[in-house]
């Protein structure tokens, strides 16, 4: 057991004021594996200003070399207790160690190093020729000051690093509030970001839930709210935020769609799906949870991603074996469950899975599910089921197949499969998504990630989702002071 009664501020542990706590329970085992504090006002009040403090005295902002320094020594830190890590994960909220390792640590660890090196290698300010009048102006990007970063549980540490690592690359200090059901692998980064040497208010973190959440989101001091997660708080988010006209991003939910064309491989096809429609039990905001196949490969397809869903292996998330483990919680398998038997009744034929598994006798499973014949308008089709549950819907051809694509509020992620590469091209501009695949699909860190319409808005990954923690700031030269104005910022970038 875990028993936490501090959370993380000015680069010490500080007692907790709240007097409540939050239950982390491992999914696999149903035991509760430890506690965290439910932070209160106060807290949130401790952690904000331990960020304000370190953002306005210390020169951190203007101190790139610096920063990434502090980022590559994070990153040589999750290097080192990359088991540790994974399997704390792992036990929080059900991953299966081999994914965790990967899609958990070792690509946050990449990402922190990419972030490191665009502000070791940032050529602010860039200068611009006026398009009127004489002089020139000069384009600077400053740190927006105190991030709050909100982060969901499906893969607790890279959505984290998504945004401390672009936050702190540009300059801003941040307050962390984990999910939850992840809140000891949260407040572990404390540990790690002083084993790390940051310096102290630059990474803060609280824990708790929605209430602790909202208190930092709607807290004074906090400059910009940078999110992940449901489309329903999501909205919650962006509505206080437009109150306060804090600037926010919002990476929400999905409903994404893979489209399979006659000439599509299927061994390519199926061997995608597994990690895309059952990796991390479904629990991946990308996920390709409805499948649009033609009629002519139809059959062939429902058969295979039968078998696939069959042929996983279910059990403990620790067991290196294990390809699916339980989903997060009792009340997602019954949220999952509760759209199992309501996609009956609309229709759906039952072609693998379909409830719990009857080879588990304990952890919160949900067998790997295949739905077939199912309507879009169905809730099943509409709505994010978040678990190891694929609808496969039948279409007549391309067109049919984009304006089913289309025909969701979610705008996140999507695919189509083709040996035509011209054809996969012109389908991906017309599906209207954040991030598309052709014959594959996996994001990269250092290319824009995020979505439309309820699935948010905002950019993670790239130098784009940097936009959520700087702004830009124009400062004009008339003509007379061109010279020493270049002079003067030459000499400082030369130094960085
Ligand atoms: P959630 O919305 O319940 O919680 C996310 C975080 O927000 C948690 O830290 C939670 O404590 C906090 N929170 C809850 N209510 C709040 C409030 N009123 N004010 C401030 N904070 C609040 O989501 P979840 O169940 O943790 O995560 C699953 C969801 O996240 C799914 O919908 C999934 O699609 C989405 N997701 C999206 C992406 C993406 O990049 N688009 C990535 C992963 C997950």
């Amino acid at each position: 057991m875990q028993d936490h009664t501090d959370f993380y501020a000015a680069g010490s542990w500080q007692p907790s004021q709240s007097g409540t706590t939050v239950e982390v329970v491992n999914p696999y085992t149903e035991q509760v594996l430890g506690t965290a504090p439910e932070a209160d006002a106060k807290d949130v009040d401790a952690a904000v200003a331990a960020a304000r403090e370190a953002f306005d005295d210390t020169g951190w902002a203007d101190s790139p070399d610096e920063r990434a320094d502090c980022l590559d020594r994070f990153a040589d830190v999750l290097d080192r207790r990359t088991d540790e890590i994974t399997r704390l994960i792992s036990s929080e909220m059900g991953m299966p160690v081999s994914l965790c390792r990967q899609a958990n640590v070792q690509y946050a660890t990449s990402m922190i190093r990419y972030y490191a090196g665009l502000a070791r290698d940032s050529r602010d300010p860039e200068h611009r020729e006026r398009l009127f009048g004489p002089g020139s102006v000069a384009v600077h990007h400053r740190p927006y000051g105190v991030a709050a970063l909100l982060a969901p549980w499906n893969y607790p540490l890279v959505l984290t690093a998504n945004k401390l690592a672009p936050a702190l690359a540009s300059g801003c200090t941040a307050v962390v509030k984990p999910a939850p059901e992840t809140s000891l692998s949260g407040l572990l980064l404390g540990e790690l970001a002083d084993e790390a040497g940051l310096p102290p208010g630059t990474v803060n973190i609280v824990t708790g839930g929605g209430t602790t959440g909202e208190l930092l989101v709607r807290h004074q001091d906090v400059d910009t709210v940078a999110f992940t997660g449901s489309t329903a708080t999501g909205r919650r988010i962006g509505a206080i935020c437009g109150e306060s006209l804090t600037p926010c991003s919002l990476e929400l939910g999905g409903k994404s769609a893979a489209i399979v064309l006659p000439d599509a491989d299927l061994d390519e096809v199926v061997a995608a799906l597994a990690f895309l429609s059952f990796g991390n039990a479904g629990q991946t905001c990308f996920g390709m949870s409805r499948i649009l196949v033609h009629r002519s490969r139809y059959a062939e397809l429902v058969d295979r991603m039968a078998a696939l869903a069959d042929g996983q292996t279910l059990g403990d998330p620790l067991d290196e074996a294990t390809t699916v483990g339980p989903v997060v919680s009792a009340r997602q398998r019954d949220s999952i469950e509760g759209m199992l038997s309501r996609a009956v009744t609309d229709g759906a034929r039952v072609v693998a899975g379909g409830g719990r598994p009857g080879t588990q006798h304990r952890g919160y499973f949900v067998a790997p599910t295949v739905l077939a014949d199912i309507d879009n308008s169905w809730e099943i089709a509409q709505q994010e089921v978040f678990g190891p549950v694929v609808a496969l819907i039948p279409c007549a051809g391309e067109a049919e197949a984009v304006a089913l694509a289309n025909d969701s509020a979610y705008g996140l992620a999507g695919s189509v499969w083709t040996r035509d590469p011209g054809r996969g091209a012109r389908i991906a501009e017309r599906v209207h998504t954040g991030t598309f695949g052709i014959n594959g699909y996996l994001p990269d860190f250092g290319a824009p990630f995020g979505g439309v319409k309820a699935s948010g808005f905002g950019r993670d990954y790239g130098l784009e989702a940097m936009d959520a923690y700087r702004y830009a700031k124009t400062v004009f030269h008339p003509a007379a002071q061109e010279h020493t104005a270049h002079t003067s910022t030459d000499t400082k970038e030369t130094r960085s």
